[in-house]
């Protein structure tokens, strides 16, 4: 018996895990069907490009990640804090005016909603940012979009601005997510500003991939079945003293049919090759675009050299953009560039389409109430971790990959 425990699946929360009992001197093995760690955070490099698969991005303030990772290691590179909204008359850059003095005017523009709504909204952000997760988690839970208004948001604040930008954070269009989820979010928002690594998002897997003993991770080994104590793949089987599923929520439900999981918001992802320099777009910010009259199937996009610009090979300007669901045929990328030229003002006729990724189950949806976290032990012998577990992030994940680590310390009488 030469492993203590066996992790079924290597993304963050498998990894995390994973962490955990190796600093408590277990023998762990992780064994991952893909072939590469990571799950819902890999990068495809390739041509000196820097694909994510699936724009997403890490917030330094994350508590567990942070305690974590190395973030000096990561190289990060954050976005431009703030938003530009997209108008068929114009653009209007909303952000903190100590970053960015010359977008002081444009933040207090009527049309984003009024002067007291802002006000209101930045109240309510700074008190969530003063309250500690454990308390906001505790607090009565209703829809996002219900206690943005009870918050006293105006009509065009909410539907111009935060709706469009919060349904590219949820990955649903009518902010149906919990306020205790969106409340976390904000407080992460206010803590820390949104980033990508330098080599890009799987970085952070790779990070805690090469924390572990050499040979702790284990690709290509799909795992058939996980039960107390036994894990078995098409190869052999293990016996252990304990097993986490860290498998994505489907996947696990596949190896135990009672596990009741979430269903998933899906999200397709757009790479182009942009024609004109990056200062021409969003005055060289890395900033997040979205379009307050909702005009086409883009949530959001980023020029991602502005922010970072080792995504792409010297000079070339490379732009990430969100569609809700998996729409993915050659028309669907004709109707995002078209919508694309209207958010940036520009000609996008030339725009050369990189690749794009559809994620059928990009993140569990997460609905009132929430109740999270949900207890990592199965039965004696077999845990389970993941972000439809606590909550859909890094965050949450490597939180929850944590929480089912230190649930066998305690079941083997090491904690
Ligand atoms: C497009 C997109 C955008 C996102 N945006 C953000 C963001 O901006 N900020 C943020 O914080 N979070 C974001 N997220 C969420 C975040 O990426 C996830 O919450 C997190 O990565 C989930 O990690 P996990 O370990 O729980 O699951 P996963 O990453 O899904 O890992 C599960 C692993 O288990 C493996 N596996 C499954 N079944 C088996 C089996 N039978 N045998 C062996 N291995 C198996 C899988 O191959 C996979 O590697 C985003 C996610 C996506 C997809």
């Amino acid at each position: 018996m030469p492993y203590d425990v066996v992790v079924v699946g290597a993304g963050l929360a498998g990894l995390a895990a994973a962490r955990q009992l190796c600093v408590h001197g277990l023998n762990v093995l992780v064994l991952e069907a893909g072939d590469d760690v990571g799950g819902r955070v890999r990068t495809d490099r390739i041509d000196g490009f820097t694909f994510d698969r699936g724009f997403q991005l890490y917030n330094p303030a994350y508590p567990e990640a942070a305690r974590v990772l190395d973030h000096q290691a990561l190289g990060l590179r954050p976005l431009t804090a703030g938003v530009v909204v997209s108008f068929a008359d114009g653009r209007t850059r909303l952000g903190d005016p100590r970053s960015r003095p010359g977008w002081a005017i444009d933040s207090a523009a009527s049309r984003t909603g009024s002067l007291p709504s802002k006000a209101r909204f930045a109240g309510y952000a700074l008190r969530v940012a003063r309250t500690p997760a454990t308390t906001l988690l505790r607090r009565d839970d209703t829809t996002s979009a219900v206690a943005l208004r009870a918050a006293g948001i105006d009509d065009a604040l909410f539907d111009k601005v935060l709706r469009p930008f919060l349904a590219g954070v949820f990955l649903e269009p009518d902010l149906k997510t919990s306020r205790r989820l969106m409340d976390l979010i904000l407080k992460s928002f206010v803590a820390g500003t949104p980033a990508v690594p330098s080599s890009g998002m799987q970085a952070i897997p790779e990070q805690l991939r090469d924390a572990l003993p050499a040979g702790a991770v284990r690709c290509n080994t799909t795992v058939k079945k996980a039960e107390p104590g036994l894990v078995v793949t098409e190869g052999g089987e293990f016996r252990v003293r304990a097993v986490v599923i860290a498998a994505d929520a489907q996947q696990a439900k596949a190896l135990n049919p009672r596990l009741s999981i979430p269903p998933g918001n899906s999200v397709t992802t757009w790479y182009h090759l942009a024609t004109q320099t990056g200062d021409l777009l969003n005055d060289g910010a890395g900033v997040l675009v979205v379009d307050g009259d909702n005009r086409g199937p883009v949530l959001n996009s980023v020029v991602m050299t502005n922010a970072a610009p080792s995504y792409a090979p010297p000079g070339q300007v490379l732009i990430t953009s969100s569609a809700l669901g998996t729409n993915s045929s050659v028309e669907d990328e004709r109707r995002v560039r078209t919508h694309l030229a209207a958010m940036y003002g520009v000609s996008t006729d030339r725009w050369e389409p990189l690749t794009h990724y559809a994620i059928p189950y990009a993140l569990p949806a997460m609905p009132p109430p929430l109740q999270v976290p949900r207890s990592p032990k199965l039965t004696d012998g077999l845990f389970i971790c993941g972000d439809y577990r606590e909550t859909a992030s890094i965050q949450g994940a490597m939180m929850s990959g944590r929480r089912a680590a230190d649930a066998v310390l305690t079941d083997l009488g090491m904690r």
